[in-house]
C-alpha cells in the first residue's frame, strides 16, 4: 500500500467531490477525473478529489498572472485589512474548518482547532506587517539618493503535505500575499479540503479573483507542473526530502528560488539536573502530538546515563495516558500506517526494546482505522535506522549519553537538523548546547512553544529557507536598489 489515492472517473457513487479553486470560484478538473480518499478512522472511501493536470495548473497560473499587477499595486494598508479580515473569517468558521480537517486526518478536535487558530494567526501576523518599512535609504554619496525596496516575485507556487494541512498552507500563503505575490497552491491529495476553504473564505472577504488559486491532484502531476511552469517565479515546498530533492533539480534548472521545509529527527536532550517531571511530560507531548506526524517532533530522546532508567520510567508512565482513538488519532493513510508498522519490525530486528507500544492498536468503533500505540524504545544506538530515519509516527527512541560533549555529538550525528530541545537547570549549559546544536530552532526547558513570530526551518536535510516571522517576508520578496542622481 502507498499513500496515493486511486484515480477514477465520475460519477463516484454517493461520495462528495471537491473541485479546484481558480479565479475566485470552483473549477472542475479538465480531465473529468477524481481521486478517491479514505477516512483514516475507518479505512472506508471518504471523498472524491479533483485529479488536476498540467492544463489545470496552466489555467490557474494564468489566472494568478492576470491578478498579479493589481495585487502588487494594492495599497499596503488595504492588503493588510484583507489579511486581518481573512484571519477573522477563519476564526468565525473554526469549528466547521476543524471538523473538515478532522475528517481527512482523523486528528482529535482539540488538535484540529489549534491548527485552525494557528492558520488565522498567520494572516493576522502578516496582515499587521504591512505597517513596517520595506526598504532603506543608503548614504552612498552626497549627490545621490539611494534607496532599497522589496518587491514580490509574482506567481508563487505553494506545495504542502497532509499532516497540518490548513496550517502549512496558511504559513506560506500569508507571507507570500502580504509581500505582494499571487499564489497557486497545491495541498496534499489526501487532505485538500481546508486549503480550498481557505481560498473560498479569502474570496468571501474580498480578495480579488486570481490572487489565491488552488489546484488539487497528485504531486508528480500537479506539483511538478507548478514547479516547472515558466510563469511561476518562486516555490515554497513543505514535505519529504525525496520530493524536495527532486523539485530542487527543477528549480535549479529554472534558476528560481525554492524554500524547502523537509523532515526531521530532532534531538531532545535531558541532563541529569533537569526537572524530570516537566521534561517527561513535554517529551511525551513532543513525540505524540498529531500522532507523531509533525516534522519538528522530538523523536530522538538523548538521556544522561545516570538518570536513563528513572527518566524512561516517567516517560513510559506518561505515554500510557495517550490512548489511541481518544487523545491519539490514527495515522493518516494506509501507506503511513504500513510505514510505521515496518519500523516496528525494523526496531525488533535491530534489537531495540519496546517499553510501551510497538504494535498497532484496535479501537472499538473504529475498526479498520490506521491506529498504532504510542511507542517508546530503549536499547537504542544512534546508528540504528530507527534513530536515523524519520518514522513520522508516535515513536520515541531513547539513547543514553555520558557527557555534554557526547550529547552534542549524538544530537548532531543526524542527516536532519530541524529543531532541538535541551532540559537542564544549568542555564549556561543550556545556552552552550543550544549554540552547538545544528538545527534551525532550539528550545531550552520547554518544548515547541512555536509562535508565528519565530522563524522556522532546517539545517542539512531538513531544508533551507525560513517560514514564519518577519524573516519569511525575505523569502517571498527580493530587494531592488534605486540610485538617483541629485
Ligand atoms: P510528500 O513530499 O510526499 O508530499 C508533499 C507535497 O508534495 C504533497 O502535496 C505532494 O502531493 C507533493 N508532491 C509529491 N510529489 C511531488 C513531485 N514530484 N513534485 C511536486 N510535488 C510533489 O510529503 P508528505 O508525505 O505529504 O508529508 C510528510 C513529509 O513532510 C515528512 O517528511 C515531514 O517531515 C514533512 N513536513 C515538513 C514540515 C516542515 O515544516 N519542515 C512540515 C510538515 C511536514
Amino acid at each position: 500500500m502507498n499513500n496515493t489515492p486511486s484515480t477514477s472517473r465520475r460519477p463516484p457513487g454517493n461520495l462528495a467531490h471537491l473541485d479546484h479553486w481558480v479565479d475566485g470560484k470552483t473549477a472542475p478538473p479538465t480531465s473529468g477525473n477524481y481521486l478517491e480518499t479514505l477516512d483514516p478512522m475507518t479505512g472506508s472511501p471518504a471523498l472524491m478529489v479533483a485529479a488536476g493536470t498540467t492544463e489545470d495548473v496552466n489555467i490557474a497560473v494564468q489566472s494568478a498572472k492576470k491578478a498579479a499587477p493589481d495585487w502588487r499595486r494594492y495599497p499596503a494598508a488595504e492588503r493588510g485589512q484583507l489579511m486581518l479580515a481573512l484571519a477573522q473569517a477563519i476564526r468565525d468558521d473554526n469549528t466547521r474548518l476543524a471538523e473538515l480537517e478532522r475528517a481527512e486526518t482523523g486528528k482529535p478536535m482539540p488538535g484540529a482547532l489549534a491548527e485552525i487558530e494557528g492558520s488565522a494567526k498567520y494572516f493576522e501576523f502578516y496582515g499587521s506587517l504591512v505597517y513596517l518599512p520595506t526598504g532603506d535609504v543608503l548614504d552612498v554619496a552626497p549627490d545621490q539618493h539611494v534607496y532599497t525596496k522589496r518587491e514580490p516575485f509574482g506567481v508563487v507556487g505553494v506545495i504542502t503535505p497532509w499532516n497540518l494541512p490548513m496550517n502549512q498552507a496558511a504559513r506560506a500563503i500569508a507571507p507570500a500575499l502580504v509581500a505582494g505575490n499571487v499564489v497557486v497552491a497545491k495541498p496534499s491529495e489526501i487532505t485538500s479540503r481546508t486549503t480550498i476553504e481557505l481560498a473560498r473564505l479569502a474570496t468571501d472577504v474580498g480578495f480579488p479573483s486570481g490572487v489565491i488559486n488552488v489546484v488539487l491532484g497528485l504531486g508528480d502531476v500537479v506539483g511538478e507542473a507548478i514547479v516547472k511552469h515558466d510563469d511561476v517565479r518562486k516555490v515554497a515546498f513543505t514535505g519529504s526530502v525525496a520530493v524536495g530533492r527532486s523539485i530542487g533539480h527543477i528549480a535549479a534548472d529554472r534558476v528560481i528560488p525554492l524554500t524547502l521545509e523537509l523532515g526531521g529527527k530532532s534531538a531532545n536532550i535531558v541532563f541529569e539536573d533537569a526537572d524530570l517531571d516537566v521534561a517527561a511530560k513535554e517529551t511525551v507531548v513532543g513525540f505524540t502530538l498529531n500522532c507523531g506526524q509533525v516534522c519538528s517532533a522530538g523523536t530522538r530522546l538523548l538521556v544522561q546515563r545516570s538518570i536513563y532508567d528513572r527518566f524512561l520510567a516517567k516517560v513510559t508512565k506518561a505515554t500510557q495516558n495517550i490512548i489511541p482513538g481518544n487523545n491519539l488519532g490514527p495515522l493518516v493513510t494506509p501507506g503511513q500506517f504500513q510505514k510505521v508498522k515496518n519500523y516496528f519490525q525494523i526496531a525488533r530486528d535491530e534489537g531495540a526494546k519496546a517499553l510501551v507500544g510497538g504494535e498497532i492498536a484496535e479501537v472499538k468503533g473504529a475498526e479498520g482505522g490506521f491506529f498504532v500505540k504510542p511507542t517508546v524504545y530503549s536499547n537504542v544506538d544512534n546508528k540504528m535506522r530507527i534513530a536515523q530515519e524519520e518514522i513520522f509516527g508516535p515513536v520515541l527512541v531513547a539513547i543514553p549519553f555520558d557527557t555534554e560533549e557526547d550529547a552534542v555529538r549524538i544530537a548532531n550525528d543526524s542527516s536532519y537538523g530541524l529543531i532541538g530541545t535541551v532540559w537542564t537547570r544549568d542555564l549556561s549549559r543550556g545556552l552552550r548546547v543550544a549554540d552547538r546544536i545544528e538545527a534551525g530552532q532550539v528550545f531550552v526547558n520547554v518544548w515547541n512553544t512555536m509562535s508565528v513570530q519565530t522563524p522556522f526551518g532546517g539545517h542539512k536535510l531538513s531544508g533551507h529557507g525560513r517560514e514564519k516571522g518577519i524573516e519569511a517576508i525575505h523569502h517571498y520578496s527580493h530587494s531592488k536598489t534605486v540610485t538617483v542622481k541629485i
